[in-house]
């Protein structure tokens, strides 16, 4: 599951998305809140690059994944906050966190800088407190509108979340001699309990985990990890189902209440209440409507219903033009990653000059921004430009070792690097096929031991060598072609070896 996180186009910024081999010119990261489908792939060995989030989320990040402090860097809530975007000083952009009304530390992103304008929501309720924000206010265009459609089916209404608190408190009373238990993940809707232990003047029961949480978030004194202690107990959401139901309720009457906008079954004595920290539809609306942006992506899913989109006033988002200075920040990156022990293990194909385009990036797609499965599709593409006011930009792509043989073998290469006919090659059947690519991986005569080919052998420099001569044969330009052109630097000729263009409709082998 690749999470929800998001790549910006023509930026070096990511917002909960921490692949960082899918994203090597990226430089900033942004962390919206500490749900998990937030931070899938951050662990504890994140190292080199600053992670950017609020006070609370900054305070989660160091307790939930013990993030090392020094790549954790918070950010005031809703202070403007200067970042640069290359090495010289030159270029920066301007970032301001919104409280996103969702769960503790989460907020919005505003971005503003040489691609403009773009709001992040993250994970959020709207509420109309949110443009009055003076950062809202005060932008009259949010180019780009990334928006949580969690919610957001315009068939579905949603009560406000007190609303949906006080339908759990009328629950509660109906049953005054039953325990309590409410589901929940392991952070947000604290604010609930809160009202819930005041309302009916009794401790809640928490868990050890959960309490540590509790505590970072210095909310009111009304949890303890004390069995029996209070009338009201939390449990992890997963941890109420049936079967647990009626445990409970053969040691003591029970009720069992699941907060979420979810579309559940309610059956006594499980109480489903659409207590939701996401936005309505209609809340959606209300927001699109009135920010007006030029264009607008969907964080969860792939697609906004047309109502929605039909709120988008259809202006056209101008050119972005990336500075050089930050072009060079991200292949600076770009660059590091591959030279990367973990890198060096990879071999590189697809080399793809493209028509000379200054330093303009290629332009959006029709649908518009990458999204987090367009990038996982394409996340080994790293975009190349030349050390001098380069006019080219290459796609590389980066794959395994045993994808290059197969791949170069299924093209018909021999062991001594010669272009075979597809003729010959299909006179080859797939075991003997998988035979011939040990051997050449290994280049050595054919292995009389029969030994398995289970762990796959080191490519041998030297045939890798004659393969890339003669895959390099067969190229439609050469090398001399980059340097009379000025394109390409000869130590990036030397560095990586070319290779042909696989067409995307042809099989893999
Ligand atoms: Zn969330």
């Amino acid at each position: 599951m690749p999470g929800v996180g998001h790549v910006i186009p023509h930026t070096p910024l990511a917002i909960d998305f921490w692949y960082v081999r899918k994203c090597p010119g990226t430089r900033l990261f942004f962390l919206s809140h500490m749900h998990s489908d937030h931070t899938m792939g951050l662990t504890s060995t994140w190292s080199n690059r600053p992670i950017y989030c609020s006070p609370t989320t900054a305070r989660l990040l160091r307790l939930k994944l013990q993030v090392k402090e020094k790549w954790i860097h918070p950010l005031e809530v809703g202070e403007p906050s200067l970042l640069p975007l290359d090495d010289i000083g030159k270029e920066r952009l301007t970032v301001t966190l919104i409280d996103a009304n969702h769960c503790p530390g989460a907020v919005m992103f505003l971005f503003e800088g040489y691609f403009g304008s773009i709001l992040y929501t993250g994970d959020f309720r709207y509420s109309p407190s949110m443009l009055r924000e003076p950062c809202l206010r005060a932008n009259t265009t949010i180019d780009v509108l990334y928006l949580d459609t969690t919610n957001c089916d315009p068939n579905r209404t949603l009560p406000s979340r007190q609303q949906a608190t006080q339908q759990i408190k009328e629950i509660i009373r109906g049953y005054p001699n039953h325990d309590v238990v409410i589901g929940l993940y392991t952070l947000g809707k604290e604010t609930l309990l809160v009202e819930l232990a005041i309302e009916f003047q009794t401790w809640i029961e928490v868990t050890f985990e959960r309490i540590e949480t509790l505590k970072v978030l210095e909310l009111p004194d009304v949890f303890t990890t004390d069995r029996g202690a209070g009338r009201i107990r939390v449990v992890n959401r997963s941890g109420v189902c049936r079967a647990a139901v009626d445990k409970w309720n053969q040691e003591q009457p029970t009720l069992a209440i699941l907060p979420t906008s979810r579309p559940l079954v309610s059956l006594h004595p499980m109480h489903v209440v659409p207590y939701s920290d996401h936005s309505s539809y209609q809340e959606l609306e209300e927001f699109v409507f009135a920010l007006k942006p030029t264009s607008l992506v969907p964080i969860v899913g792939n697609c906004v219903p047309g109502s929605l989109s039909a709120l988008i006033p259809g202006k056209k988002r101008h050119e972005i033009l990336v500075p050089q200075s930050v072009q060079r920040y991200m292949l600076r990156e770009s660059e590091s990653l591959l030279r990367s022990t973990a890198y060096t293990r990879h071999y590189y194909r697809h080399v793809r000059p493209l028509s000379p385009k200054g330093v303009v990036f290629e332009q959006e797609s029709a649908e518009g921004e990458m999204d987090t499965e367009n990038s996982e599709n394409d996340s080994d593409c790293i975009l190349v430009t030349c050390e001098n006011d380069s006019d080219c930009i290459l796609g590389l792509e980066t794959w395994e070792t045993s994808a290059l043989s197969r791949q170069s073998l299924g093209h018909g290469i021999d062991q001594d690097g010669n272009i075979m006919s597809d003729d010959n090659n299909s006179q080859h059947t797939g075991k003997e096929n998988d035979q011939h690519i040990t051997d050449c991986m290994s280049n050595s005569p054919k292995n009389d031991s029969g030994s398995s080919s289970g762990s796959l052998p080191e490519l041998n420099g030297e045939y890798l060598n004659k393969l890339e001569n003669s895959i390099i044969k067969d190229l439609p330009f050469a090398e001399e072609d980059f340097k009379n052109w000025g394109l390409l630097p000869r130590s990036f000729v030397q560095q990586f070896p070319l290779c042909p263009l696989k067409d995307p409709d042809e099989d893999d082998l």
